[in-house]
């Protein structure tokens, strides 16, 4: 092939190109500025525990599965996926009744009708419908390139369109099938994985269920970061050059078209093409010069950006009852918690959170007798906390966790914590306002009103990662690597490809 590519950030978007083009014979060179490669999907070490530091849900493994044909490899063959059982806990605020999800019908739905009379038949119907969008999603739209209006108000967008609600919101969507706010929750939550609200979110996105409740929720053993080094180790197979804490300075167009990459050493390092994983409106804005922009800094100014996050990485000096691998903890005004975070920026009053706790499945990510705990708040993008602000959030987070979580003296517990919030996502990834998953998922920035995956001012120039389509998620991303390669070889099928 002798075609040479530049990869821009080794996130799981850049990562899954460098796996594809070199795949195919290109000659690719990757250039991340962080130590660790894998972006978001990070990992450091401390104390003895070992903290993913993004990612911890591995869902939709049938999207993994099929990248990793397309490059010639066997999921099995790196990575130890553990199916969660339960799959995981729901603690309600100021309710002694936790709940938890199995991923198996027959208990889920049982569950739900123990809370509401009807509401386990609700859910098999519901389910149904979820994994017809599911399907309905993977065939036909989330592996396509929409370049024209009409590619997406197409005849099927139109006819599917209504019996995929496209157009309706997820909440009137989940309020039709489930009354008690409890059960309405359950089925809302997972929009905050798409950075949205369900008040905001287009009711298609109910496809999401189809994954935590028909599929499973995995764990690969070893902790996530696993797949980064699966990603990396396939790419490097197919003679991917891989370079870490080396930032690129610049993108060299030349006539209009991209011609390599400056480093911020000064290193020039020519190209046929170079694909961009770092966050879009970093690459648009700072990478290239105003003339050579497809999106000005007024379009970043006017877009809805995912939340960004409050997270703790705990070390915890004994093993603690009565949790599992993920647990949620759901407030009681849901409309409120939103409110905080999207139009009333503040530290949420009373937050919904996230604890994951690894070591409950993995003895190999935290000391022997001791817990890991990653503990994560999703709050508004762009808020400024000082340093003492943390510290008191903190607390306030822990002694949440104590009571709804039933967790007796957790504070003194701690033997290690580490706070890492907007400021750290601004810094660690070059992430647009500090949001910790990029551009939000409203209807207006779904599929064709997301940023395109190529400039439209330099030829040869292309993006890949959460901030084009399909979006937010690390299997998401890796369809995003595919949808560069389509791109690149003008393949324009709406199906996910076989073979390169
Ligand atoms: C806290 C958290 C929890 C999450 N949980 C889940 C989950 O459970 N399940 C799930 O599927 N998804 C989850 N996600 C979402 C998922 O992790 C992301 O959508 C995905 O990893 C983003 O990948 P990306 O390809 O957009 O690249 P990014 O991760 O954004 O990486 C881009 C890379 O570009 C690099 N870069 C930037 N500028 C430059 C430059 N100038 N030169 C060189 N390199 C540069 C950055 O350092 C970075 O490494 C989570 C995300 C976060 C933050």
């Amino acid at each position: 092939m002798n075609k040479k590519v530049v990869i821009i950030g080794s996130g799981i978007g850049g990562l899954g190109a460098a796996c594809l083009f070199a795949k195919k014979g290109y000659e690719v060179a990757v250039f991340e500025k962080n130590d660790n490669f894998g972006g978001r999907a990070n990992i450091f070490e401390a104390n003895g525990f070992r903290f993913d530091m993004g990612p911890s849900w591995y869902l939709a493994p049938d999207i993994f599965e099929h990248f990793f044909n397309l490059v010639g490899e066997k999921v099995e063959d790196h990575l130890d996926l553990v199916t969660l059982q339960p799959s995981y806990r729901i603690f309600f605020r100021n309710d002694p009744q936790s709940l938890d999800i199995h991923s198996d019908i027959e208990r889920d739905a049982a569950t739900f009708e123990a809370i509401e009379p009807g509401a386990g038949e609700q859910l098999r119907a519901y389910l149904k419908q979820s994994e017809y969008q599911y399907k309905v999603a993977t065939e036909h739209f989330m592996f396509k390139n929409y370049d024209t209006i009409f590619d997406f108000f197409n005849r099927r967008v139109m006819t599917e369109g209504q019996k995929l609600s496209v157009f309706s919101k997820m909440h009137k969507f989940v309020s039709r099938f489930f009354k008690t706010e409890k059960l309405r929750q359950v089925m809302e939550y997972t929009m905050v994985f798409l950075g949205t609200s369900p008040y905001e979110a287009p009711a298609l996105y109910n496809l999401m269920s189809h994954m935590d409740f028909n599929q499973g929720v995995f764990y690969p053993r070893g902790g996530f970061y696993e797949l980064i080094n699966a990603l990396c180790r396939i790419a490097e197979k197919n003679g991917a050059v891989l370079r870490n804490s080396c930032a690129v300075d610049e993108i060299i167009v030349e006539n209009g078209k991209a011609s390599g990459v400056r480093l911020e050493s000064g290193e020039v390092v020519e190209a046929d093409m170079v694909i961009s994983n770092a966050d879009m409106w970093f690459t648009e804005t700072r990478l290239l010069k105003k003339k050579e922009r497809t999106y000005s800094e007024r379009y970043w100014r006017k877009r809805v950006m995912a939340p960004s996050a409050f997270i703790m990485y705990l070390g915890v000096s004994e093993k603690l009852q009565g949790i599992t691998h993920h647990n949620l903890i759901f407030s009681e005004d849901w409309r409120k918690n939103f409110d905080d975070i999207y139009k009333d920026p503040q530290l949420p009053i009373e937050p919904s959170l996230y604890v994951c706790a690894p070591s409950v499945t993995d003895n190999t990510v935290a000391p022997e007798g001791k817990e890991n705990l990653f503990v994560l708040v999703p709050i508004a993008s762009d808020l400024k906390i000082s340093e003492d602000e943390k510290e008191a959030y903190a607390d306030r987070i822990l002694a949440e966790m104590e009571r709804e979580m039933k967790l007796p003296g957790l504070r003194q517990k701690i033997e290690y914590k580490r706070i890492y919030t907007v400021d750290n996502f601004a810094a660690d990834y070059h992430s647009f306002k500090g949001s910790a998953l990029g551009l939000a998922h409203t209807l207006r920035q779904t599929a064709i009103f997301r940023p395109k995956n190529y400039s439209k001012k330099a030829k040869d120039l292309f993006y890949v990662g959460a901030g084009v389509n399909p979006g937010i998620g690390t299997q998401i991303c890796l369809i995003s690597a595919e949808l560069a390669y389509k791109r690149v070889h003008g393949i324009k099928t709406a199906e996910p490809m076989t073979e390169l």
